[in-house]
C-alpha cells in the first residue's frame, strides 16, 4: 500500500488555492457552493486565490461564459489575487509534462472505441466510469502500424493501493489497476485529457490546496499517481458535498438548474452565501451574509461531508 503523502495543514505558510471553473455553461447553485468554501477556507488562513480557467473541450468551452464566471465571483465577493493562463493556450506546457511521462516508458497509444470499451470493461466502483482492461496495452508496432484511427494516448497504471487523506472525507483507497486501469492523458483528437492538464497547472502555479466538488475524489488517485511520475509535490485536497436538486439529481449545467443568471435575478449575494453555509453546517441559522464575514468564521471541522439534498423552495 502506497499512502500519499499530500501537503502538511499550513500553519505557517499561507496555502495557494484556485478557483478552476470549466467555461461550459453558466454557474450553478454547487459551482458556487464548492467555489465558496475553497474561497473561505483560502481566505481564512489569509492566503492566496488563483483562478483558471479549464477551457480545453474546445466544443463546449467559450470566452461569453469565462466572461460570466468572473463576473459572477466578483458579484458574489470571491475576489482573486492572479488569474492564470486558459488550459487552452497551454498545449505545449502539457507537451512537455507527456514527453516525461513517455520517457518513462509509460505511455501507449490507444486505439479503441468507446462502443468497444463500454462492451469489454467492468463499471468503476465510485464513478461509473470504464475499467480500461489494457487491450491496447502490448501491442505490437506492426499491430499500431496497421490502425486506420488516430489514437488516444493512455498512462501505465501499476498493481498497487494508493490511499490518502483528504482534508474532509478522511482517508480514500483506491487500486489504480483494478479500479480504473490505465487512463488517457492524451484524447485521440490531441487535447491533452483534465487528469493532465490539472496536475500539471496545479503543481507549476505552487497551488497547496484543492477545494472542489466531491464527484472528483475518485479522480485524485489518479492524480496523486502523475504528480509522482512527473516528480511534483501534491496540494492538500478538500472534497466537499454536492448539492443535490429536491429529487436527488446531481445539478447540472445542461439542465441550467439553479445557475446564476436566475440567482441573480431574485437574491442578494449575501442571502445566497448565508443560505449556502447554514446547508454546509458553518452557521446554525440561515441569515444572510458576506463571504469575507463567512470567512471569518469558517472551519474545517464544521463542514458537512455527506451531499446535500436542497429544499423544494430556497429563497
Ligand atoms: N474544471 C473542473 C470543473 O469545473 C474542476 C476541476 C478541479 O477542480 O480539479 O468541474
Amino acid at each position: 500500500m502506497i499512502c500519499i503523502p499530500t501537503a502538511p495543514e499550513a500553519r505557517s505558510t499561507p496555502p495557494v488555492g484556485r478557483f478552476a471553473p470549466s467555461p461550459s455553461g453558466r454557474m450553478h447553485l454547487g459551482n458556487v457552493f464548492a467555489a465558496l468554501l475553497a474561497w473561505c477556507s483560502v481566505r481564512s488562513q489569509g492566503g492566496a486565490v488563483l483562478l483558471r480557467m479549464e477551457d480545453l473541450d474546445p466544443e463546449r468551452c467559450r470566452e461569453e461564459y469565462a466572461a460570466l464566471l468572473r463576473e459572477d465571483l466578483r458579484w458574489l465577493g470571491l475576489d482573486w489575487d492572479e488569474e492564470m493562463p486558459p488550459q487552452s493556450t497551454r498545449t505545449a506546457v502539457y507537451e512537455t509534462q507527456f514527453q516525461k511521462l513517455q520517457s518513462q516508458g509509460l505511455v501507449y497509444p490507444c486505439y479503441c472505441t468507446r462502443a468497444a470499451l463500454h462492451a469489454a470493461s467492468a463499471p468503476h466502483a465510485a464513478d461509473g466510469n470504464y475499467v480500461y482492461p489494457g487491450t491496447c496495452r502490448n501491442l505490437t508496432p506492426g499491430q499500431r502500424a496497421a490502425q486506420q484511427r488516430s489514437p488516444a494516448w493512455r498512462v501505465m497504471v501499476p498493481e498497487e493501493n494508493v490511499s490518502f487523506t483528504d482534508g474532509l472525507q478522511g482517508v480514500y483507497r483506491e487500486n489504480l489497476a483494478g479500479d480504473c486501469g490505465d487512463f488517457i492523458v492524451r484524447r485521440s483528437d490531441g487535447v491533452f485529457a483534465y487528469q493532465l492538464a490539472v496536475v500539471t497547472d496545479d503543481a507549476l502555479g505552487g497551488v497547496t490546496q484543492v477545494v472542489r466538488g466531491a464527484d472528483l475524489l475518485s479522480s485524485t488517485p489518479r492524480q496523486l499517481y502523475l504528480y509522482r511520475r512527473l516528480g511534483f509535490t501534491p496540494p492538500r485536497f478538500y472534497h466537499v458535498p454536492l448539492l443535490l436538486a429536491p429529487d436527488g439529481r446531481r445539478l447540472s449545467k445542461r439542465e441550467q438548474d439553479l445557475d446564476m443568471g436566475a440567482l441573480r435575478r431574485n437574491c442578494k449575494p449575501e442571502t445566497i452565501i448565508g443560505g449556502l453555509a447554514y446547508a454546509a453546517g458553518l452557521i446554525d441559522q440561515n441569515t444572510p451574509l458576506t463571504a469575507r464575514e463567512l470567512a471569518d468564521v469558517f472551519r474545517w471541522q464544521n463542514v458537512r461531508r455527506e451531499n446535500i439534498t436542497l429544499p423544494q423552495t430556497i429563497w
